[in-house]
């Protein structure tokens, strides 16, 4: 039976590795979070209650930014796959080394997330 072998850059291993560390933290994570909100109990006055609907606000907010953050690490691993990461998605240039340490799932190239998104520190 043959082996399919697929040639992968050995110098986005490193990124993989910690692609994958980060999203299994961050599923861990969410999970916890699951449990937290199923393992809450009914607040028997409203201080109870306004406390708890802004501590789930909080963990609501968190929760959003956690998932969006798994979307993108999910994304970055498809393009491992690919061979396409570390290119950016808007001008195809190559994503520099710096920026992917500092943001392994960057999806563009510094120029091209500022057009984008001019606010957006990553
Ligand atoms: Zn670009």
């Amino acid at each position: 039976m043959a082996v399919a072998t697929k040639i992968r850059s050995k110098k986005h291993a490193a990124y993989e590795r910690l692609l994958r560390s980060k999203r299994a933290e961050l599923l861990a994570h969410l999970q916890e979070h699951r449990e937290e909100v199923l393992a809450e109990r009914v607040p028997d006055d409203n201080y109870a209650l306004a406390t708890r609907t802004l501590m789930e606000d909080l963990a609501v907010g968190a929760i959003q930014r956690e998932r969006a953050l798994l979307g993108e690490l999910e994304h970055a691993l498809g393009r491992l796959e690919e061979g396409v990461f570390g290119i950016c998605e808007a001008c195809g240039v190559t994503i520099p080394e710096r920026r992917l340490k500092a943001l392994p799932w960057a999806r563009f190239c510094l120029e091209c997330a500022e057009r984008r998104q001019p606010h957006w520190k990553n």
